[in-house]
């Protein structure tokens, strides 16, 4: 048992580090009109034990995601990751519903919420967060949904704008700081660049235009273990980086009452998580 738990943890140390060598190649492969911001990595962490995310927090990753709000809280505060993982920064990246907003909220060292992507929700999160008067406001990205697909979740580009005066003119509690798209995943580069990347970028040339916010100020969060580093080239500053690190994930067998998800929605892990 030991042994299996000190092999997995160097192979943790080693996906990290070739990981982060990785983005900083991409991020040099950028084109010179992009702003310069050096890609975050956000490890994503969904279905893996706390142990993993500690040795990768031990190999200086600092950034994490979780898409599932229970998992999120539990994980957070877990007493082994408070005492390991003082630094630690949490993003949620999942679908966000209202009844689990104050669980959210809650969560410590909360750090990106990325999914916001309607005005009911900007609104109730905003209300929550004032609540809980932290002093500090709560940054949120807004998900469009760049690929059309109605598994998706993201509100439909056309809104976009709209959402993000609304989160800056009426949830003083919330700090806007980006646009984040999951988009197709099996996008053929040979066909050139993936369309729902160029989408988001476009989608910030709007917004910064529009509400006159400097292209600088406005993150990207796209990119994810299979297309990380072509996004990074075509302007990501926000990697979810899951399998690629802690290796692939393992699900249950979707029950029934799941059937009518679509495996796009599969393949994330909208489904009830398997495992211990
Ligand atoms: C699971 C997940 C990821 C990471 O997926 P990998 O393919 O394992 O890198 C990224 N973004 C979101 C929104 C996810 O749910």
């Amino acid at each position: 048992m030991r042994r299996v738990v000190g092999s997995m943890s160097e192979e943790i140390g080693r996906s990290v580090l070739c990981v982060r060598e990785k983005v900083k190649e991409a991020a040099a492969r950028r084109a010179q009109t992009l702003p310069a911001v050096a890609p975050r990595l956000v490890a994503v962490s969904k279905t893996k034990p706390v142990d993993l995310v500690i040795e990768a927090y031990r190999h200086g990753q600092r950034y994490f995601g979780e898409n599932y709000v229970q998992e999120l809280a539990e994980k957070a505060s877990n007493a082994n990751i408070l005492s390991s993982c003082p630094d630690i920064k949490w993003h949620f990246i999942g679908h966000l519903q209202k009844h689990n907003i104050n669980k959210l909220v809650a969560v410590p060292n909360l750090h990106i919420l990325e999914t916001v992507d309607s005005v009911k929700i900007a609104d109730k999160v905003n209300a929550s967060w004032q609540r809980k008067r932290s002093g500090e406001r709560l940054k949120v990205m807004v998900q469009v949904n760049t690929s059309h697909e109605e598994s998706k979740h993201g509100l439909s580009p056309s809104g976009t704008v709209d959402l993000v005066k609304h989160i800056g003119e009426k949830c003083p509690a919330l700090e806007f700081v980006g646009l984040m798209t999951i988009g197709s995943f099996d996008h053929d580069l040979t066909q050139g660049p993936n369309p729902d990347f160029q989408l988001l970028l476009k989608q910030r040339e709007e917004v910064c235009e529009k509400l006159g916010l400097p292209v600088e100020d406005v993150e990207l969060s796209m990119g994810m273990s299979s297309d990380f580093e072509h996004a990074i080239e075509l302007g990501s500053t926000n990697v979810r980086v899951g399998s690629t690190i802690f290796g692939e994930r393992v699900y249950t067998k979707p029950t029934k009452a799941d059937a009518n998800v679509t495996s796009t929605e599969e393949k994330l892990g909208s489904l009830s998580v398997g495992g211990p």
